[in-house]
């Protein structure tokens, strides 16, 4: 439609790379010398967002397609930082591949003539399996830290390596991602471990130092705890994955949990000393913990509240007695409580008895288990 309407647009980013790929793109980009406004004048289901980076959502059928404008790049306003708060200079589509992220994410492909454009390289950095950030590392990441989870999120899911001088500068600008707003890390975070590889991605955060901004409480107890928490988290955080890998649902709650786990245990204790009971003590270990927490990433309520029931059910799967049992399992949280109870179990930190005991109980009264969805769309959309 942009086409026959005389425009100028192009395929561009995830949907292009995916195909080159030959991965299923999880959806299709679209970018165009057409205005926000003027492509929201071609479409009947159309919604301008963002304030940052001005973009449509055209809804066709079911698909949503982000059809952005060709950027300058230039002039692009920035913060005392250096980091671009806002960048709505329109610009051609040469220009355009020069702001884009990474060089395989700047592959245009015109389905007017079948032509496929590369302004920088991108097509043998993506035969070659290489994340090469466009123009100055150093400048590039600091102009939107989120690159930086970006690098290491396209590296896992693709199984490429970064480039030297895209990998150089990761450690030291990884705190640069706490000017980025909570709420976009909230994104980001949920990208990086809902789409099947979060044990992978852990690691990587780990080592390049990015996990100790993000989850500076998780990363304090592994130093102070370090196996046990480790193996709790790449065991859990696998778990999930595996549960992606077969089609089943996954909730933000429950990776939070895995995550924070050791912590809140941590704050608990400490509270426990001066007498309080261990529920209270929990719940207010809960929040000291999703306090410091959401000034990094931002914790919807939906989520928090969900993580909380799950850690305070741990509590109760203690007690191995059928009338208190019965109430438990009619608990709306039951299913991802029991499910992290058996991963405690895995890693040894609950009695295999007693999560036998749970394992039969259930079987018996409790909830029928989710089943494999036929559709599996992203993680963060299913959130
Ligand atoms: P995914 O498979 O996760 O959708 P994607 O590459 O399509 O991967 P999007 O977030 O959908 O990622 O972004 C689409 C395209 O927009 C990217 O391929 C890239 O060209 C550009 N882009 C996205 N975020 C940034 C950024 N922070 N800086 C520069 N370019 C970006
Ligand atoms: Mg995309």
């Amino acid at each position: 439609m942009l086409h026959r309407a005389g425009y100028q647009a192009c395929l561009v980013g995830g949907g292009v790379r995916d195909l080159l790929l030959g991965r299923q793109p999880k959806d299709f980009d679209v970018t165009t010398n057409a205005t926000p406004e003027q492509v929201q004048g071609l479409f009947r289901r159309c919604r301008l967002i963002g304030r940052r980076f001005r973009l449509a959502h055209v809804f066709m059928r079911r698909e949503q397609i982000e059809v952005a404008t060709f950027r300058s790049g230039e002039a692009a306003e920035q913060s005392a930082q250096g980091m671009i708060v806002r960048d709505n200079r329109y610009g051609t589509i040469a220009q355009d591949a020069q702001r884009r992220d990474f060089t395989l994410n700047a592959l245009y492909f015109n389905s007017a003539d079948g032509t496929l454009a590369d302004y920088v390289g991108g097509l043998d950095d993506l035969h070659q399996r290489i994340i090469r950030l466009i123009g100055d590392p150093h400048q590039r990441y600091t102009e939107d830290p989120v690159r930086l989870l970006r690098a290491i999120r396209f590296a896992v899911k693709l199984d490429c390596q970064l480039a030297p001088e895209t990998e150089a500068p990761v450690r030291e600008l990884a705190p640069r991602l706490c000017a980025v707003p909570a709420a976009r890390l909230t994104d980001e975070v949920l990208k990086l471990f809902m789409t099947g590889q979060a044990a992978s991605t852990f690691q990587q955060l780990q080592h390049y130092g990015l996990l100790a901004v993000l989850f500076g409480q998780t990363t304090e107890r592994l130093a102070a705890e370090g196996d046990a928490t480790q193996q709790l988290i790449e065991q859990g955080l696998h778990n999930s994955d595996q549960r992606i890998a077969q089609g089943l649902p996954i909730t933000p709650a429950f990776l939070f949990a895995v995550l924070l786990w050791t912590s809140v245990q941590h704050v608990a204790r400490r509270i426990q000393t001066n007498g309080t009971a261990p529920y209270p003590a929990l719940h207010q270990a809960a929040d000291e913990v999703f306090a410091q927490q959401s000034q990094m990433i931002a914790l919807p309520r939906r989520f928090s509240a969900m993580t909380r029931d799950i850690w305070a059910m741990q509590l109760s799967f203690k007690a191995t007695k059928n009338r208190r049992a019965a109430r438990l399992v009619r608990h709306p949280r039951f299913r991802a409580a029991y499910d992290f109870m058996l991963l405690r179990a895995q890693v040894g930190e609950v009695d295999i008895t007693v999560a036998d005991w749970w394992t039969r109980y259930q079987a018996e009264h409790g909830p029928t288990p989710s089943r494999p969805r036929r559709h599996h769309k992203t993680g963060v959309r299913q959130a």
